[in-house]
């Protein structure tokens, strides 16, 4: 079992405050996603659960014990960085044994491990190669195969893919999960990347200015974010959002239409562009921009002077200037509280 249980882990570097608090559980053989724009605290806190920095408050569990205060090696976990530290002036057969030679595994039991992750990476062909010699792609190989040689219980990786072209991410990508899932440890994945957090993950956790904003399945933070900046973080394009106004009638005015709403005294309206379809009676949005994307088209509009954008069937023609009406489909439509920037249930 290798659950990992961050109890109320703060850190502070001088006066400035990289992680505020974070309480995080990760199941056991879960894959955890640390997803959140540059500087938000991701790799600071990976680092803390390795081992490599110190929290200035809390406790990091795993597996059922408390690790804050041993050394990395004592933790029960593998790291793959971005950028992976594969030696080149070794072969792939001792790149992939390196920690298992620190650790003074017998040599029949090197070998095997050693072969089998070469083969779970598909580099079996590859281990009497120089790691010099090798693509950016294969080497990425080499460093998953490193850390999964160690059969940690725990994984732990920093941007892993971020070094590769977009057809090898989206190859690596999915061979990673594959691999991972049939591993059986608990990885902590982080990115900024939320399509691959989005593909990834068995759960993504959203983070922004140093704490965790939403902890939850991918399709739950995309359909249901916990907060404003979830909405406007993921998605590509990400979520519209309009002013909003009681219209005295137990209802809410938005850009001049009517809709059920929640009963609070203020609140923002969330729409995400795919659930918007042209109608008789909606939004009234000036077109902009006409983006045409093979199976849809995107649309940039105006709607009370608001940028907003709609992806649509590319068989319904439109062009910069024209008037549409844009009907949002009910139970899609999200409301947030414009003071607190959270939800409204
Ligand atoms: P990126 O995606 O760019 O790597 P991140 O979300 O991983 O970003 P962190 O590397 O965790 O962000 O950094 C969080 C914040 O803490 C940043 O503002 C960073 O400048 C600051 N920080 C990180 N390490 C140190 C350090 N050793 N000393 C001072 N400030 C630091």
């Amino acid at each position: 079992m290798a659950e990992i249980v961050i109890k109320g882990v703060a850190k502070r570097f001088d006066t400035f405050t990289a992680l505020h608090s974070v309480d995080l559980t990760i199941a056991d053989q879960e894959f955890m996603v640390l997803l959140g724009a540059s500087g938000c605290g991701k790799t600071t806190l990976l680092r803390i659960i390795a081992g490599l920095e110190t929290p200035s408050e809390g406790e990091v569990w795993i597996g059922g014990r408390r690790v804050d205060h041993l050394p990395p090696r004592h933790r029960g976990i593998a790291m793959v960085f971005q950028n992976y530290a594969v030696f080149p002036h070794l072969t792939v057969f001792e790149n992939i044994a390196f920690g298992l030679r620190m650790a003074k595994v017998p040599q029949a039991e090197v070998t095997r491990r050693v072969t089998r992750t070469a083969e779970l990476m598909h580099i079996e062909q590859l281990l009497k190669r120089y790691s010099g010699e090798l693509s950016g792609g294969q080497r990425q190989r080499v460093a998953v195969a490193r850390a999964l040689a160690m059969e940690p219980d725990v994984i732990l990786m920093d941007e892993p893919l971020s070094n590769l072209d977009a057809l090898l991410r989206l190859e690596m990508r999915a061979e990673l999960k594959g691999v991972l899932a049939e591993s059986k440890t608990t990885t902590i994945y982080v990115t900024h990347d939320q399509v691959e957090a989005m593909s990834l993950a068995d759960k993504i956790s959203v983070m922004n200015g140093g704490r965790i904003v939403q902890s939850d399945r991918p399709t739950e933070v995309y359909r249901n974010p916990a907060a404003r900046f979830v909405g406007s973080f993921i998605g590509n394009p990400p979520m519209n959002f309009l002013p909003a106004q009681p219209d005295g009638a137990g209802g809410w005015n938005v850009a001049g239409q009517r809709f059920d709403g929640p009963g609070v005294a203020k609140a923002e309206f969330a729409i995400r562009p795919e659930d918007l379809h042209p109608a008789e009676t909606g939004l009234r949005a000036e077109v902009r921009v006409v983006e045409p994307l093979g199976p849809h088209t995107l649309i940039t509009a105006d709607v009370a002077g608001q940028p907003f954008r709609a992806i649509l069937e590319s068989d319904r023609p439109t062009s910069p200037g024209e008037v549409i009406t844009l009907a949002p489909t009910p139970d899609r439509i999200r409301w947030f509280d414009p003071e607190t920037q959270k939800a409204i249930a």
